[in-house]
């Protein structure tokens, strides 16, 4: 059985304090849900006081992003080790990191392992622009982006995928259901070709992209679908609880 889980990408938004407003205005609803790992992920200044909050209760923290580099001279940059210390998550390879950034596949690559060797939990994200899938290579995407060298041993150690159709992410124009859960089921398919089925049967893999209280049902009612990443919408207390209490729900009866 795969835990589900509800992970809230933040992204630049919130000071110390807003952040600390928001995680306290959503923590008595959030903990009590006892059946979905519920990951925040608050910009890297607020993470110590984030942790501090949350701590001894079900919620969990993540990062949304880390060099690949232990500790050095690398200016403005924050390494594994020190997320290690505050965090179990971390978010590697989303979209606008891709985009704005130019993080390459190689860098992904390299931000993974980096993660692993410190126990923390890379959330990677993968998924095609609207060009790519209009011209019909949604799936030679994504098996270009599952097929690092290092993918098995990643697939071995829990990673996390969210598939994040990157003409979904910020648009208010998310994919369907029933789209999500045959691409979903696709990466899972391929998975179970590469490195076998029992693998392919236990990674848990997200949808991301526009998903609110109003549509986060029509996602997690699909048996390939374990939960969501959450831009936008997880900056709202009461629709991000209801994100994951609807999940819950759903997924308990399934
Ligand atoms: C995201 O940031 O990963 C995301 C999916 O954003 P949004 O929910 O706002 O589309």
């Amino acid at each position: 059985m795969r835990v589900p889980m509800i992970a809230g990408n933040w992204k630049m938004n919130t000071t110390v304090s807003e952040a600390i407003d928001l995680v306290k205005e959503m923590l008595p609803g959030l903990d009590q849900i006892d059946n979905v790992d519920k990951v925040i992920c608050p910009p890297f200044i607020s993470l110590a006081a984030v942790k501090a909050l949350i701590k001894g209760g079900t919620i969990k923290l993540g990062a949304q992003n880390l060099y690949f580099e232990e500790k050095g001279a690398y200016t403005g940059e924050i390494s594994p080790l020190m997320l290690a210390e505050l965090c179990e998550f971390v978010i590697v390879g989303h979209s606008e990191r891709r985009h704005y950034f130019n993080e390459t596949e190689d860098i992904v690559d390299k931000k993974v392992q980096a993660a692993l060797k410190v126990g923390l939990k890379p959330i990677l994200c993968i998924g095609e622009s609207l060009e790519e899938n209009e011209a019909g290579k949604t799936k030679q995407v994504l098996i270009k982006q599952l097929s690092s060298p290092s993918a098995r041993i990643y697939y071995f150690s829990g990673l996390i995928l969210a598939y994040e159709p990157i003409w979904a992410i910020g648009t208010g124009k998310a994919a369907t259901g029933k789209q999500a859960n045959e691409t979903i089921g696709f990466i899972r398919q391929h998975i179970a070709r590469q490195y076998g089925k029992r693998i392919a049967r236990e990674v848990r893999i997200l949808y991301g992209g526009s998903v609110t209280a109003d549509n986060i049902a029509e996602f997690v009612n699909q048996p390939e679908i374990d939960g969501a990443l959450v831009g936008g919408a997880s900056l709202k207390a009461s629709e991000f609880l209801s994100i994951v209490r609807q999940t819950s729900e759903i997924k308990r009866r399934r």
